[in-house]
Order: C-alpha cells, then sequence, then structure tokens
C-alpha cells in the first residue's frame, strides 16, 4: 500500500481493474492491455490520477458535476441523512421528507405547469418510466393506439432496452435487439454534417418537418409523443438551426402529440438556464432530469409532469416503480445541491458571464486548419474537425479515427475532452473560471496542433 496515496501502486490497480471490472462503452480486452487511467481524487474542475497527475476535466465528468467536485455541503448532507433514515421506500401509501420536498422544489424551478415528479436513479430509468407513461396516459384518455413514440437518429436517451430505443444510436440498435416496438425515428437537425447546399435555417424547417411526414405516415391516432434533447449532447453537441424548435412545437401542438425534453444534460444551468427547454423556447409535457440534479454525488433522476398527465394518470393505480425512487439520500444530496446553484448564483453566471465568454474564445478556434465549425450554447461546445472547410467533408479515414487521436492528444496535455466521430466536445462544470476556459482552449489547441501533425503524417488529410 502506497502511504503517501493510499491505494495500490497505479500498475497493480490497473491489473485488477482489468481482470474483473467490466467498463461501459469499452473494447474491455483492448483497454485492459492498455490499462484504465485510475482516478483518485477531485476538487473543482480538476482530477488527479493515481500518479499525482493532474487533468483539467473539461466534461464535468460525464455531462453532470455541475457545482464542481468536492462540496463538502453535499457529503453532509449525505452523512445527516444517512444517519436520520438512509432509505424508505414510497410504494406503500408513505413518503419521505427529502422525496417530497425535492419535488416541490423542482416543480418550483420548471417551467409552466409541470408541478410533479416521478422519481428514478438515472435518466435511462427515468426515459423507460415516460415510455410506460404516455402510452398509459392515452389508454386512459380512451386512446390506446397512440403508442407510437417518435425520436431522432443520433439522439442519445439511455442505456436500458426503452432508453436506447428512444436513443437513435445504430451502435447500440445493432447489439440486444434493439429497438423495441412502436419506436421510430426521424433524421436530426445536423445541419454541418448533414445540410449539404441547403440554407441552416431552411434545413432546420425541413428536419422539423419530417415529423409531421413521420405522424401523417403513422396517423395522428397511433402517435403517442415525440422525444428530443433541446441540444444534443451525445451525439455530438448539435446545435440546431434557430428555426426547427418553434416547428417543431407548433407540429406537437398541431397534432395532439406530447412532447418530452430529455433534459438530462441540458437541465440544471447547463444552458444558463434551469432548463434547456427554456433557452430553446418550448413547454413540453415532460421533461427528463438527472445528472445535474445532484451535480452527479449521488444517483437520481426523475420525469417532470405536467399537471393534466399526473391527473390522469394518478386516476388509476400505475404499476410502475424502482426501489430508489426518491431514494432520501440521494434527494437530500439533489435539495443541497440545487441551494448552491441557486444561492451562488451559479446558473446565472453560467448565463451573463461565462457563456458569452466560452462562445468567444470557442469561435477563436475556427482559425486552425482542422476546424470545420466551433460552436457553443451556455456550457456545453463542440467542434468539428475536417481534412477540408469549404466542403464540410469527412475525412476518409474511418470515422472517428482523427477524434481517437485528438481525444488521446488532449489526455496527454491533462484536459479530458472527448470525441463523437470525429467532433470534440467539452461540458465543463458550471463553476469554471474564465482564465480556467483559456486554459481548455490552449490545451485544446495544442492537441488540435498535435493531431493535424499526426493526421499529416499518417496520410489521413
Ligand atoms: N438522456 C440523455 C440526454 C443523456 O445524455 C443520458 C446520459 N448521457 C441519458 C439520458 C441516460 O442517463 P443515465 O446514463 O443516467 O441513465
Amino acid at each position: 500500500m502506497n502511504q503517501m496515496t493510499n491505494h495500490l501502486p497505479t500498475a497493480e490497480l490497473q491489473a485488477i481493474d482489468a481482470a474483473h471490472h467490466m467498463h461501459p462503452f469499452t473494447a474491455n480486452t483492448a483497454l485492459g492491455r492498455k490499462g484504465a487511467r485510475v482516478i483518485t481524487r477531485a476538487e473543482g474542475v480538476r482530477l488527479t490520477d493515481s500518479d499525482g497527475i493532474e487533468l483539467l476535466d473539461a466534461m464535468a465528468g460525464l455531462w453532470c458535476v455541475n457545482i464542481g467536485y468536492g462540496r463538502k455541503e453535499l457529503a453532509d448532507a449525505a452523512a445527516r441523512q444517512m444517519m436520520e433514515l438512509p432509505f424508505y421506500n414510497t410504494f406503500f401509501q408513505t413518503t419521505t421528507v427529502p422525496a417530497l420536498t425535492l419535488a416541490k422544489r423542482i416543480a418550483d424551478l420548471a417551467p409552466g405547469d409541470l408541478n410533479h415528479v416521478f422519481f428514478a436513479s438515472s435518466g435511462s430509468e427515468a426515459n423507460d418510466t415516460n415510455i410506460r407513461m404516455v402510452r398509459h396516459y392515452w389508454a386512459l384518455k380512451g386512446k390506446p393506439s397512440k403508442r407510437t413514440i417518435i425520436s431522432r437518429k443520433n439522439g442519445y436517451h439511455g442505456s436500458s432496452m426503452g432508453s436506447a430505443s428512444l436513443g437513435g444510436m445504430a451502435g447500440m440498435h445493432a447489439q440486444g435487439g434493439l429497438p423495441i416496438a412502436d419506436i421510430v425515428h426521424i433524421d436530426q437537425p445536423y445541419w454541418y454534417g448533414e445540410g449539404g447546399d441547403t440554407a441552416p435555417e431552411e434545413f432546420g424547417i425541413a428536419r422539423a418537418r419530417q415529423l409531421e411526414e413521420m405522424i401523417a405516415k403513422l396517423g395522428e391516432d397511433n402517435v403517442a409523443a415525440f422525444i428530443a434533447e433541446p441540444i444534443q449532447g451525445a451525439g455530438g453537441v448539435i446545435i440546431p438551426p434557430a428555426s426547427y424548435w418553434p416547428e417543431i412545437k407548433r407540429i406537437c401542438d398541431a397534432h395532439d402529440i406530447l412532447l418530452i425534453a430529455d433534459e438530462v444534460i441540458c437541465g440544471f444551468g447547463r444552458t444558463g438556464e434551469w432548463f434547456g427547454s427554456t433557452s430553446v423556447g418550448i413547454h413540453p409535457h415532460i421533461m427528463t432530469i438527472a445528472k445535474g440534479l445532484s451535480s452527479g454525488y449521488q444517483p437520481i433522476g426523475g420525469s417532470v409532469v405536467c399537471d393534466e398527465i399526473a391527473q390522469v394518470i394518478g386516476s388509476d393505480e400505475f404499476n410502475h416503480g424502482y426501489t430508489y425512487s426518491g431514494h432520501p439520500v440521494a434527494a437530500a444530496v439533489a435539495l443541497e445541491n440545487l441551494r448552491i446553484l441557486d444561492e451562488e448564483g451559479i446558473v446565472t453566471r453560467v448565463k451573463d458571464t461565462t457563456a458569452p465568454y466560452l462562445a468567444k474564445i470557442w469561435k477563436s478556434l475556427e482559425d486552425h486548419p482542422l476546424v470545420g465549425e466551433a460552436v457553443s450554447h451556455g456550457l456545453m461546445a463542440s467542434l468539428a474537425m475536417t481534412p477540408d472547410k469549404a466542403a464540410r467533408a469527412p475525412f476518409a479515414a474511418e470515422k472517428g479515427t482523427v477524434g481517437y487521436i485528438c481525444r488521446e492528444r488532449c489526455f496527454a496535455n491533462n484536459l479530458v475532452m472527448r470525441h463523437v466521430g470525429d467532433r470534440m466536445i467539452i461540458s465543463p462544470p458550471l463553476v469554471i473560471t474564465p482564465a480556467d476556459l483559456d486554459l481548455v482552449v490552449a490545451r485544446a489547441r495544442k492537441a488540435l496542433d498535435e493531431t493535424y501533425k499526426i493526421a499529416q503524417d499518417e496520410g489521413l488529410l
């Protein structure tokens, strides 16, 4: 045991990890050969690994550590709640103070009449709830044929059978028999990659109209809901043209289709508003929440539901729930997290200061020879790498080859930035300072320079 760091030497940790730990979304044999990086501590926006190396975490963990690492208040809230009441369920006509208080707090923050919360432990679970809830809602309304849910290719809604079916990730659908029945997908509003010669606003309308075409094809009486992320996250931080969301809203209203906004990434300040729906001007019937709700300090998620759906669902027994729905410790931690986000003005600061600053310095990366576009919305940002800026062309090499090289160069420069195909993405903790954003961009630029050189040397350009 290494006394300084209180853990085994890195190589031994990696060997144990390789022997026993199956990582999500990972080719585990290859990772086992290379050795996973062992993250041991974190403070603010910085991680420390088992060799004592410090990394700037521009991904807020997995889009979730909105208030940054190391907030003792959240640990104290968890400890207090664990001593008082570590667990009780909410199934059999009982409730707990943290669960009911958190439900009210979320209802107060949520726009419009989104006043009711069905808790889960993750975004995936909450989206599974949504599938069952909207179908049951229509059944109770005497319209059981309204079952199909329309979603989008390259959307991400989770990894369970239901939520991964809602998602439009081809690589996920290729494994394990997905999607489940009565879920269909339309194209995404990804102008840079798919817009061709069409002007962005025209393209946004065209992509939104695919929803109307799909509703017409299926028949309005067979469609329950449309689900989408206000801004696609895992798909590559794809920001739709401004024309897209107003048209989607019009179509949902015109055809009596429920709108589900998946706020798992966009919620709790990421966009500079409490919810991404507000930032793109929509009024969903249901919002999926997780991640930033507790800043990732505890696993908790949920479905935030409007009055009408809650009332209809409440008229019958809804045969659905998770052991940890409304878990008191997770709820207590989430409450403390929301208090900090609010009282420290973190969401307002994103809107007024940090997001405009990021937008400016991120855009400056567009002068790099590899970068076709560099865009941001709130504190989420992406850039597209291309061998030909004018044509917005993809690389000849397999998609993601250059993205992976760049990600590795970021890691080597002590910056956690993720790649989705050949797009590079960031979503830093909301407490990041302008000075640290400068550092993110400086390290990203260095990684891009190194990637450019490698791509040249390997004939990828
Ligand atoms: N929805 C969105 C938009 C997400 O980004 C994610 C996770 N990245 C999920 C749902 C699934 O959440 P979880 O991983 O907590 O199940």
